[in-house]
């Protein structure tokens, strides 16, 4: 089954709105003829709708990094998937590791974050990954399986047509520690077989599952070269437009 490759930047808590628009048009500009990867860049909330309209004419998609997942209320400081889809983002990112490290987003959060994001008709990115004691320890597969099989809980395949999956180990999140080609490998067809047996064959095929963890230009290609790698989600090299223009070619 083909899959087309997602490259995702997620910018953090950098730019502010002026400097998000000036990266997202010099982007989506350089984006212009690539037809076989799809990218996605998410800003911050506050630059979200600014973006979206800045390349609302371009083949450059936005995303969130987060969201609530009540509808509305009083719940001070947060955002409902709702606005999010209505800033005109498709996609969110759910379950970031740091988002899980400083913020609390447990396993149980992170699946009413997803079911939100679904129910609002936004695709979610749900970011998985295990620590580096966890890898030590060997316990990785067991925490990637839970942190799907909890974080997923309740859906059926049909709902989770729009998922896509971020495999993130911690220890690479902006360490310039790549993790290396036989780990990425493992991983993901662990997770692909995963989503088989979870839900079922057809899910599992077309599931983008991307890789994210000090991705760079140099590097990309390897990466992306590996079977059952679907895309990238990039941080630090998403908000250098030269650098992310290259991950982005990693074809080529
Ligand atoms: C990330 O934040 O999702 C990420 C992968 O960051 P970096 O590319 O900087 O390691």
């Amino acid at each position: 089954m083909s899959r087309k490759p997602l490259i995702a930047g997620n910018w953090k808590m950098y730019k502010t709105g002026p400097e998000a628009i000036q990266t997202a048009k010099k982007l989506a500009g350089l984006c212009s003829g690539i037809k076989e990867t799809e990218v996605m860049i998410a800003p911050t909330y506050l630059s979200l709708p600014l973006v979206a309209q800045a390349v609302e004419n371009s083949n450059l998609k936005t995303g969130a990094q987060n969201l609530y997942f009540e509808k509305q209320g009083a719940f001070t400081g947060e955002v409902s998937a709702d606005m999010i889809k209505a800033a005109g983002a498709e996609y969110v990112i759910i379950g970031h590791s740091e988002r899980r490290q400083y913020f609390g987003d447990t396993n149980e959060l992170v699946c009413k974050k997803i079911k939100a994001a679904i129910q609002s008709g936004l695709k979610p990115i749900l970011c998985i990954g295990e620590t580096k004691d966890q890898r030590d320890k060997e316990n990785t597969f067991f925490i990637l399986d839970k942190q799907v099989s909890d974080g997923l809980k309740g859906f059926g395949p049909e709902e989770l047509t729009d998922l896509v999956l971020a495999y993130e180990p911690v220890w690479a999140i902006g360490t310039g520690q790549t993790a290396n080609i036989d780990q990425v490998k493992e991983v993901h067809q662990y997770l692909r077989s995963l989503l088989e047996k979870l839900f079922s064959n057809a899910l599992a095929g077309k599931t983008r599952i991307l890789y994210g963890g000090s991705v760079k230009p140099e590097n990309a290609r390897d990466l992306m070269g590996i079977e059952d790698v679907d895309g990238a989600l990039v941080g630090g090299a998403s908000l250098d437009v030269d650098k992310f223009i290259n991950i982005i070619r990693y074809n080529e």
